[in-house]
C-alpha cells in the first residue's frame, strides 16, 4: 500500500444508516487514486472486495468507456409534496427516485409525495420508488399498485421487501419491475437474485462487488438490466461508480451515483456532482487535493488509526486465504 494515504471524515447534510459523517480513506497507487470506504457495519470477509475497487482504481485499470457522460436520478426524501416537488425541479434530472415506506408516515404521504414528483417530472419524466426493504409481501401487494397509479406509471420499485424470497414473491404477483438493491451485498449474490427471478433490475455498486471490472463480468453473467449506484463515495470513489456506468453495454436507467451533495465537505477538490443530470466520465479518480489542504476533513488520530488497522485486518484476511 502507498505511503500516500489519508483518512477522511466527511460530514453528511443529513443522518444516513445513523451515521453523521463518512469516513474511508483514499491511496495512491501507479495509476491515480483509490477510495476505500466499506461501511463500519460490513465484516472482514466482507469488506475485501470494496478494497480491490480501490487498488483497481490506483492501478488506472479501468475498461474503456462508452459514453462521455452518464445520466442520474435525484433522490427525493420522505419530505412533503412541496418539498418533493421543489427537489426534482431544482435537480435538473429526468429521473427521480421517491423513499417511499418511511416508519412515521402512511401510504397516502407516499401517493401525496409520489404524485408531486410526477408533477414536476412531466410526462417524459421517470419515476422510480425506493422502499428499502420496509414492506411485508402483503403491503408490497397492496401498495405498489396505488402508487404505479399516483405515478403514472412507476419505472421500478426497488427492494420492496427484506429477502430475495420476498422479493420474488412479490414479483410473480405485480406487473411493475422489481430492482434487487440491499439483496446484492456481496458479488455471490447477483447470481442468487438472478436464479430465484427476484428481480427485473439489479443495482450494482463497484465498492461492494469488487470494482469497475468485476461488476462488468457480473453484468454479462446474469443477463439482468443493471442499474448502478453509489455507496455514498466521496468524489474519489465516485469516479469508479461513474467509470462503470459509462463501461456497461447497455445503460438502460439513470444511475444514483448523484449523492456527493449529501457531503458538506469532499475528498477532490472540484466535486462529482451532477449538471442537467449528468455526470462526467473521467479517465481516473480525481486526486484527493481538498482533503489534503483541509485538515478539518481528515479523521482524528484515533479514527485515522482504526482505518489503518481495518486496512491491515482486511490485508491479513487475504494472506490468510492464500
Ligand atoms: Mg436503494
Amino acid at each position: 500500500m502507498s505511503a500516500d494515504l489519508h483518512v477522511f471524515s466527511l460530514p453528511l447534510t443529513n443522518r444516513f444508516r445513523g451515521i453523521t459523517v463518512r469516513e474511508g480513506l483514499v491511496f495512491e497507487g501507479a495509476g491515480g487514486w483509490g477510495e476505500w470506504s466499506p461501511f463500519l457495519d460490513y465484516d472482514v470477509p466482507e469488506i475485501e472486495p470494496w478494497l480491490r475497487c480501490a487498488e483497481e482504481a490506483a492501478a488506472g485499470d479501468w475498461p474503456t468507456p462508452l459514453r462521455v457522460s452518464v445520466p442520474v436520478n435525484a433522490t427525493v426524501p420522505a419530505v412533503g409534496p412541496e418539498r418533493a416537488h421543489e427537489i426534482v425541479n431544482r435537480s435538473g434530472c429526468a429521473t427521480a427516485k421517491v423513499k417511499v415506506a418511511d416508519p412515521g408516515q402512511s401510504l397516502a404521504d407516499d401517493i401525496a409525495r409520489v404524485e408531486a414528483v410526477r408533477d414536476a417530472l412531466g410526462p417524459a419524466g421517470k419515476v422510480r420508488i425506493d422502499v428499502n426493504a420496509l414492506w411485508t409481501v402483503d403491503e408490497a401487494l397492496a401498495a405498489i399498485g396505488v402508487l404505479d397509479r399516483a405515478a403514472g406509471g412507476l419505472e421500478y420499485v426497488e427492494q420492496p421487501c427484506a429477502t430475495v424470497e420476498e422479493l420474488a414473491e412479490v414479483r410473480r404477483k405485480v406487473d411493475v419491475p422489481i430492482a434487487a438493491d440491499e439483496s446484492i451485498r456481496r458479488a455471490t449474490d447477483p447470481y442468487r437474485v438472478r436464479d430465484l427471478e427476484a428481480a427485473d433490475v439489479a443495482v450494482l455498486k463497484v465498492q461492494p462487488l469488487g470494482g469497475v471490472r468485476a461488476c462488468l463480468q457480473i453484468a454479462e453473467d446474469i443477463g439482468l438490466p443493471c442499474a448502478v449506484s453509489s455507496a455514498l463515495e466521496s468524489s474519489v470513489g465516485m469516479a469508479a461508480g461513474i467509470a462503470l456506468a459509462a463501461a456497461l453495454p447497455e445503460l438502460p436507467y439513470a444511475c444514483g451515483l448523484g449523492t456527493v451533495s449529501m457531503f458538506t465537505g469532499d475528498t477532490a477538490a472540484v466535486s462529482l456532482l451532477p449538471t442537467g443530470g449528468a455526470l462526467p466520465v473521467l479517465p481516473a479518480s480525481p486526486a484527493p487535493d481538498r482533503l489534503v489542504a483541509e485538515p478539518a476533513l481528515r479523521a482524528t488520530p484515533e479514527r485515522d488509526a482504526f482505518w489503518r488497522e481495518r486496512l491491515a485486518d482486511v490485508l491479513a484476511y487475504r494472506e490468510s486465504l492464500r
